[in-house]
Formats: C-alpha cells, sequence, structure tokens
C-alpha cells in the first residue's frame, strides 16, 4: 500500500476520507475543511494540486457527520481493505488510527470549527460501541490559533483525546518566508504556538527537504532548535517532534526528499540541544 497516495476524495464523500498514514501508523480518517483547496500558507512542499479550478467553500456540518459515520464503519467493518488501493494495506495497519481534521488548507480558518469539532465528537461516540475511542487530531500550520473560538474547540478536543499536531518547518524568519510563503509572520506563528502549548502539550511536525538539491543549513538547523527551546522557556508544552520529509510529489520541482541519515541529524541535534523526544519517518 502506497504512503504516496493520500488522495483526499474517498467514493462519493465531500469532506471525510482515509489514508494509510506514516505519522499515524494505520489509517487516518481525515476531514478535509478546504474543499476549495484554498490555504494560507503557499508551502514549496505542499502535495495539494491547486492547479484546476473550484468551487469557493462550502462545508455541510451535517452532511460531515454522514460521511465521517460511513467511512469509520467501512474501516472497522473491514469492507475498506477490499476497495482499491486499501486492498494492499499491510496486515498489522488495518487498523484505525485517528480522525485528523487535515485536508487540502488550514482548518482553523473554518469559522464554525467549534461546531464541526462537537459535531465529529459526537458521532464518535455514537459509533464507540464498535470502533473505541481513536483520537481526534488537528494538523494545523498555526495562523488561526490564536481565534478565541479555536483555542475553545482545542480545549474541547482535549477533553475528549484530542491533540494538536503544528506545523514549525523554519528556525528563521528567511527560511520561514522560502519554506512556506505566506504573508503571516514567524514572530505571529511562534506566538501561537506558545499560547496553545502553554495549555495543552502539543506535537511539533516539521517538515525538512533538500531545495535545489542543498539540505537544511546547519544553521538553520540550530536555530530551528533554539525556536523549540524558546517555546519551553516560555512555558510550552512539546510532547514530541517528527521530523520527516515529502513522499509525494511536492508544488515546487526544486523540493525533493532527505535521506534516514540526514533527518536522523536533525533529531539528533533536537535532542542535544532541547532535550525533547523525537520520531523520525520517511
Ligand atoms: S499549510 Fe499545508 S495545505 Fe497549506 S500550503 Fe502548507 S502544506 Fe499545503
Amino acid at each position: 500500500m502506497p504512503y504516496a497516495n493520500h488522495s483526499r476524495t474517498f467514493a462519493d464523500n465531500k469532506y471525510v476520507y482515509p489514508v494509510l498514514s506514516r505519522r499515524s501508523k494505520g489509517i487516518s480518517v481525515g476531514i478535509n475543511l478546504n474543499p476549495d483547496r484554498v490555504c494560507n500558507f503557499d508551502c514549496i512542499y505542499c502535495q495539494v494540486d491547486r492547479t484546476s479550478y473550484i468551487p469557493p467553500r462550502e462545508v455541510d456540518i451535517k452532511l460531515i457527520g454522514s460521511e465521517l459515520r460511513e467511512t469509520l464503519d467501512l474501516v472497522h467493518s473491514g469492507r475498506l481493505f477490499s476497495i482499491p488501493p486499501f486492498d494492499k494495506t499491510p496486515p498489522e495497519l488495518r487498523h484505525l488510527s485517528d480522525i485528523a481534521f487535515s485536508g487540502d488548507g488550514e482548518p482553523t480558518t473554518f469559522l464554525d470549527f467549534y461546531d464541526v469539532v462537537k459535531e465529529v465528537i459526537r458521532v464518535r461516540q455514537d459509533v464507540r460501541a464498535f470502533s473505541g475511542e481513536p483520537r481526534l487530531i488537528l494538523l494545523t500550520n498555526t495562523s488561526g490559533l490564536s481565534r478565541p473560538w479555536v483555542q475553545d474547540a482545542i480545549d474541547l478536543l482535549y477533553k475528549h483525546n484530542g491533540e494538536v499536531w503544528i506545523k514549525l518547518d523554519a528556525g528563521s524568519d528567511e527560511y520561514f518566508k522560502v519554506v512556506s510563503r505566506t504573508h503571516i509572520a514567524f514572530r505571529d506563528i511562534l506566538h501561537n504556538i506558545i499560547v496553545t502549548a502553554k495549555r495543552h502539550p502539543v506535537t511539533i511536525q516539521s517538515c525538512f527537504n533538500k531545495i535545489d538539491n542543498i539540505i537544511p543549513p546547519h544553521d538553520e538547523i540550530t536555530a530551528y532548535c533554539n525556536r523549540l527551546k524558546e517555546i519551553r522557556e516560555n512555558g510550552g508544552m512539546i510532547r514530541l517532534v517528527q521530523i520527516y520529509t515529502i513522499a509525494r510529489p511536492p508544488a515546487e520541482d526544486c523540493v525533493t526528499p532527505l535521506t534516514k541519515d540526514e533527518l536522523t541529524f536533525i533529531a539528533e541535534k533536537v535532542k542535544e540541544i532541547t532535550h525533547l523526544p523525537t520520531e523520525v519517518f520517511l
């Protein structure tokens, strides 16, 4: 089963899609709150295809609930694993690892984010009898984390076996601008991480790659480790730092994956400078 297949379309669903996930080590059921494929970042390694016209965003929370219910049923009944490409999933990965707010843009830009979190929790409780209680994960680029209703939604997530996984792909303003290509200032991103990590322990997800065949400069990796250290010194709680590289075709051809040794070097630096636990995946 290729990890390279992360299609956000499944059957006739508009919002809910299963994927075999490297980070989750099993099936992750994604909820795409950005079917219009609009994002407030423009990461050079982004895998979302934005070359065709997509109508403006409409999010139907009730429809998300019914698609989620059907998709969870497919996973738990095992019927998912008779449908290509999931029929190639190795036996040890044929389980539901989590339900993730992720997709083709930044989930927290959806103004009714609190309500959709409530609906997902409700559906998960309804189907608990046969599905256990999979984790709920918010994958975020941090840009919406300072909004009060997003913080309320995050509080709700953490009360219901939820977690926040936060993107941090740089240590300096310059490198952040090269990689993330957003109008949002790096200092605001760091501020939002601290605000959230002071309330709840978060996972940091960092995607490092070669750009024009050049690995991330050592100075940049040191700066990145220092940013992690500052988050902790400001009272932020980090439970894990995940270091990874691209597995699917990126937005820009100049971006290519790091090797396992190159990723491990970064992880060792994080451990040396911050003493935080790390995980590397290709
Ligand atoms: S934040 Fe995510 S969806 Fe947005 S451009 Fe970056 S990788 Fe793509």
